[in-house]
């Protein structure tokens, strides 16, 4: 049999073989499963007034005789109980629907019943509706029933009863055997009581601050491990060798490479007769140099290549973070770095410049985007940047030709093309680059754990990575999520930008709205219509596209040209509509989330969101993004009913900031952020006791004492830390699973 704390429920006291399978629906097997199933919340019963001082709407604890019952038949079938419970002071009846074995129980019995509820008014006397009771013994104290009671979250089939008698046994008994794996000297620091004291304090609390007291090591400690081990794998980043890009001779002009070396031509592609073999072992290239063989010569300074590359200044906070990364760059262990801006920073240039900085040392780099679409837009934005200076783009996606996909897969395997642009499916098909030295993942608002280990993994040696995201995240999911990622911010907008004037409008207001819009598209402006976001289908997505498209064509906005964008058009035709209305020719484009991201037209200043309150806040702020990139006032009008308080609550954030990282801690405290990273990928932010939001000031707390405990000793090979390195190894197996599954 087993010991300690791995005793099966069922040796419990007032548990046994017969509620031992309740507990197990709950996932309860052992005594230390009972342990650590932590209360939802707390009944405070200690408030004992004597019954004539209870006032409807006071939840109290009464103690008193049970003086007559009554029990009548509803309609329905219900039967419903009153006993009538008195003190010396006056009368309260406890009311109970269809609970016969509850009058059995007090016909006979002539003690003292305890009783805990919320007292509300009654016909002669206040009542109490379907109470906590107990009846009270010889030798039985009140107190066990009018104290701090846990409440459990249970499953069918478990009573509160049974869930308190479990823990109470398991506290009485078994606490001793728990083992503090933390150490006195970093309790001390922290200032956190040992874990039995807390352990005991959760399930019976003496007091609201010793509950606290204790909650707070708990929370702690599940932050603390995280945080460990997500500063453990820092710490092994930082010491595994990565490439230290030359970044201080590019700045100095001695350029390494500053253009491409001249190449074998591979064979011809794309004929029938050759396509079986692609490339002959003998034409394999030999022109990218091994370690020790580059050829120094000077040539244009990376600033002076960057200025010729963008057709702009880089803003201040552009150039810090420019400048973060190439410091990154230049060290000798692999670069993690996650990168976060608002909607229209201008975070594509600064990845332009990190890439352009791999290409000059001599390495290729590949940027992946959640979508083809963005890929696409990407590619065509690079192409614009990297063609001045003779650097060769690639496009990968999966509409390319079997030829076509074959000639690109080719040109980065040989090294032709320095940059390629694609999908996730980059990493994922086994691409394979000549000599891949950077990689840019464009996740937007998706979080990559799951692409980053890929990344790793895929045999790619190390390459430095750097994660962007479209819109910024609360401050405790990038301490969580992307604990293991050193973070640059960009916090300042290009010069120019006005901030996007937001209305909020009811669906009453339409008519009036697009008189306004139809104004402002005669006087020359264009604008966007987000079409409802009717259902995750794309296909029944386009058919609401299509039929905002019919209405607004043929009635609200007839003789002005209007076109139509949706996912499930082909990519020629998206392509000839996004042209038209880059052009102008096209003064209105009715869409679905598909123009959400990458879609950059600086004169469209009007953005209209039919039925607003079914998009997310990141999603409306993404949307809204796409306007005011010119030089005018830029509209939004969200044009929303709403239901609930949290669709108003959306509707007043954007109405009030246009600032994303304002944005995103909203969305936090409304969604949780189990909604917000996906729970099946984010595992590092599903906690059992912490809550970020409440808890987010002990999350930094956390984080400080596992970077100290780190720094001091970097691979818990101390013997006061081999609990702790326990713990973080658990925690990282669950980490593990999760960027596998
Ligand atoms: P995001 O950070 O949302 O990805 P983009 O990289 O798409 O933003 O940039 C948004 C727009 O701002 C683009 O049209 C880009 O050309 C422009 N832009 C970026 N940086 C600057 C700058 N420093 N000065 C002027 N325009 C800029
Ligand atoms: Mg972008």
């Amino acid at each position: 049999m087993a010991q300690g704390l791995d005793t099966e429920v069922q040796f419990l006291k007032g548990v046994g073989p017969r509620f031992a399978p309740g507990l197990a629906k709950l996932g309860l097997q052992t005594v230390q499963d009972v342990l650590w199933a932590i209360p939802r919340r707390y009944e405070d019963r200690r408030n004992i007034p004597p019954i004539a001082f209870a006032r409807p709407g006071d939840w109290v604890t009464i103690i008193g005789t049970v003086s007559h019952m009554e029990s009548r038949p509803l309609r329905g079938g219900m039967l419903l109980l009153k006993a009538y419970v008195r003190d010396s002071s006056g009368m309260i009846a406890l009311t109970w629907f269809n609970q016969p074995w509850i009058q059995r129980t007090l016909e006979k019995y002539e003690g003292q019943v305890v009783a805990y509820g919320q007292v509300k008014d009654g016909n002669r006397y206040p009542e109490m509706a379907s109470p906590e009771w107990e009846t009270l013994g010889e030798g039985d104290d009140p107190e066990d029933f009018a104290k701090i009671v846990p409440v459990y979250p249970l499953k069918e089939g478990v009573t509160q009863k049974t869930m308190r008698k479990a823990a109470r046994s398991a506290v009485r008994d078994f606490i001793d055997f728990v083992e503090d794996p933390l150490p006195q000297s970093l309790r001390e620091r922290e200032k956190i009581r040992g874990l039995r004291w807390c352990l005991k304090q959760i399930h019976e609390p003496d007091t609201e601050v010793d509950r606290l007291e204790a909650r707070r090591r708990l929370v702690f400690e599940e932050f603390f491990y995280l945080q460990v081990g997500l500063a453990m794998r820092r710490a092994e980043v930082m010491e595994s060798l990565g490439i230290a890009f030359p970044v201080d001779d590019l700045l100095a002009g001695r350029t390494i490479f500053d253009a491409l070396p001249a190449v074998p031509t591979p064979p011809e592609l794309g004929t029938k007769k050759r396509r079986a073999s692609v490339v002959k072992p003998d034409l394999a290239p030999t022109h990218l140099f091994e370690e020790g063989e580059r050829s120094r010569r000077d040539g244009e300074p990376l600033l002076a290549q960057v200025e010729r590359m963008l057709p702009f200044t880089l803003t201040g906070a552009q150039q810090r973070v420019v400048h973060e990364i190439w410091d990154d760059m230049k060290a000798p262990h692999p670069m993690n770095r996650l990168l976060q801006g608002d909607v229209g920073s201008g975070k594509t240039a600064v990845a332009a410049c990190a890439m352009l900085a791999a290409v000059r040392s001599g390495y290729q780099a590949a940027l992946m985007a959640p979508t083809e679409i963005l890929a696409e837009q990407h590619a065509v934005n690079l192409r614009q940047l990297f063609s001045k200076l003779d650097i060769e783009v690639e496009l990968m996606v999966g509409k390319l030709t079997m030829v076509q996909k074959r000639r690109a897969l080719e040109r980065v395997r040989l090294g032709q093309a320095w940059i390629a642009v694609g999908t996730h499916a980059l990493i994922q098909e086994g691409v394979e680059f000549r000599r891949l030295g950077l990689a840019v993942i464009d996740e937007q608002h998706r979080f990559g754990v799951l692409q980053r280990a890929a990344l790793r993994e895929k045999g790619m040696g190390q390459p430095d990575v750097l994660v962007m995201t479209a819109t910024p995240i609360p401050r405790t999911l990038t301490m969580t999520v992307y604990g293991d990622l050193s973070s640059s911010i960009i916090d300042e907008l290009p010069p120019g930008r006005k901030p996007i004037k937001t209305h909020w409008k009811s669906a009453a207001e339409r008519k009036p709205v697009y008189a306004s819009v139809r104004k402002l598209v005669e006087e020359g402006r264009q604008a966007y219509f987000v079409c409802p976001m009717v259902s995750e289908s794309e296909k029944m997505l386009a058919q609401a596209a299509e039929d905002l498209y019919q209405h607004l064509s043929e009635e609200a906005f007839s003789g002005i040209p209007v076109g139509l964008l949706h996912g499930q058009m082909k990519s020629a035709e998206k392509e000839l509509v996004m042209n038209q209305f880059r052009t102008g020719d096209l003064r209105i484009l009715v869409a679905t989330t598909v123009i959400e991201v990458g879609v950059d037209v600086p004169n469209a200043s009007v953005m209209v969101i039919e039925d607003a309150n079914r998009f997310g806040l990141a999603q409306l702020h993404q949307l809204r993004g796409r306007v005011g990139r010119g030089d005018q006032q830029s509209f939004c009008i969200l044009i929303a009913d709403v239901k609930s308080d949290e669709a108003r609550t959306r509707m007043e954030v954007m109405v009030r900031t246009t600032d994303g990282f304002e944005i995103s801690e909203e969305d936090l405290k409304l969604r949780g952020p189990g909604m917000i990273t996906g729970t099946q990928q984010s595992g590092a932010a599903d906690f059992r006791i912490a809550d970020l939001l409440q808890d987010s000031r002990l999350l930094e707390v956390a984080r400080q004492a596992a970077i100290r405990l780190i720094a001091d000793d970097p691979s818990l090979s101390q013997p006061e830390h081999q609990g702790i390195l326990e713990k973080v190894g658990e925690k990282r197996g669950q980490m593990a699973m999760v960027s596998i599954s």
